[in-house]
């Protein structure tokens, strides 16, 4: 049996392209060597979130924002869809001038965003510490449980008679097809390689590394954290080429339990949780939030986010390749640029008009390094 479109690889971004390509119409395969969302996916944070990086960035995450904002409503309750919205917190005024900057790009941008000062900070998140300087809320933010939601992006694409695979390791692709690691081809008009950070093992014109991640989770706590509260030194540790970072960030869940963030790592392969990232993260967490020391956790893990040499992903046809398309290498925010690659890329292959101009995110864009 042939397919008009075999997607390789069942995260959350494998996921949202069946849904999109197989509602427009068209015949959809999904082959994923393990289970579905078992990637980064299943480690990431889930947190939806604006920003602004570079223009291309702020626009990616702006649409698929608004793509989740529509979508929420059709979510089911397990994916634990809130809309708490972020605080970017300043720890002095240095960092204040950052969140004046931020936010004028936001609101121009069309996006809500309002300066905190240091007693609104205080109002609305009364476990941080005294003493910062304030934050900019962003409340168009949201969170979602990335697991629940893949599932459902899957569940969607079947009733659109989309065939899901499990456990069936792709080993090349090609235009016109896929091979499979028991030998077998599978003829596709389209090839997606959304294979994660594995996919640059596949094609070798996509420069994607792992970055790895650890994070933790409470016990419950309903209403010890409100909203994803971020520092501004985050930005830095996510765009910044550090060999290792960390930064305060956690997360309220609607089960009240905080998940806690976040640390980067290039060059490190192994899944092990590293005992000084972690002591450094958890330390990092407590210098914004000195009660959170209190809290029992209850797990701790890692993942890999899958990083691009200027933290955007690959979207669109694969140099060399005239039906193979990337979606692939979306680091930290690919829960959130999930659906507007779906979107995107749904566009160019059905050659309609893209909702946000695709070229940065071309896999055969000259890439400035940051
Ligand atoms: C610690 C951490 C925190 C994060 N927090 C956030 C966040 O708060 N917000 C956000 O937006 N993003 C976040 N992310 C990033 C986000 O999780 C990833 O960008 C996203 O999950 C990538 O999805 P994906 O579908 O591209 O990759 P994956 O989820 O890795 O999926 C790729 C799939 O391809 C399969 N595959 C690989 N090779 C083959 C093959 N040869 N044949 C068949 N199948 C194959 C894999 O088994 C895998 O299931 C975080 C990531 C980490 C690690």
């Amino acid at each position: 049996m042939s397919y008009d479109v075999a997607i390789v690889g069942a995260g959350i971004v494998g996921a949202a392209c069946a849904a999109s390509l197989s509602a427009s119409g068209l015949r959809v395969l999904v082959l994923e060597s393990n289970d579905v969302a078992t990637g980064a996916t299943a480690a990431g944070m889930g947190h939806i979130v604006l920003m602004d990086d570079s223009e291309a960035q702020l626009a990616l995450t702006g649409y698929s924002r608004d793509l989740w904002n529509e979508f929420a409503e059709e979510l089911p309750a397990d994916a634990e869809y809130e809309h708490c919205g972020t605080i970017w917190v300043a720890a002095d005024e240095d960092e204040m001038a950052e969140v004046r900057r931020k936010q004028s790009v936001y609101t121009s941008h069309g996006s809500d965003a309002e300066i905190l000062d240091a007693l609104s900070l205080r109002k609305l998140e009364p476990n941080l510490r005294e003493g910062l300087a304030g934050g900019l809320l962003v409340e168009d933010d949201s969170v979602v449980y990335q697991l629940c939601a893949t599932k459902f992006l899957l569940e969607r694409a079947s009733r659109y008679g989309a065939k899901i695979q499990t456990g069936v390791k792709v080993v090349e692709i090609s235009d016109g097809g896929v091979k499979l690691e028991n030998g077998d081809v599978i003829a596709a008009g389209v090839i997606i390689n959304a294979a994660g950070h594995a996919a640059a093992e596949l094609s070798p014109a996509l420069k994607i590394v792992k970055r790895k991640g650890h994070l933790a989770i409470t016990e419950r706590y309903p209403n010890f954290v409100r909203h994803q509260l971020i520092e501004l030194g985050y930005l830095k540790s996510a765009h910044g080429s550090d060999k290792d970072s960390v930064a305060f960030n956690v997360q309220p869940r609607s089960t009240g339990q905080i998940l806690l963030g976040s640390s980067r790592q290039f060059g490190v392969d192994t899944t092990e949780i590293d005992f000084n990232i972690l002591n450094r993260m958890t330390s990092r967490a407590f210098e914004y939030m000195p009660d959170l020391k209190t809290l029992s956790t209850v797990r701790v893990w890692t993942g890999f986010r899958p990083a691009t040499p200027d933290n955007l992903p690959y979207i669109g046809k694969i140099t060399g390749h005239e039906t193979v398309y990337a979606a692939a290498g979306h680091e930290g925010l690919g829960i959130t640029t999930s659906l507007g690659t779906a979107e995107l890329l749904t566009s160019v292959i059905l050659g309609t008009k893209p909702a946000i101009p695709i070229e940065p995110y071309s896999p055969s864009r000259t890439i400035t390094e940051h």
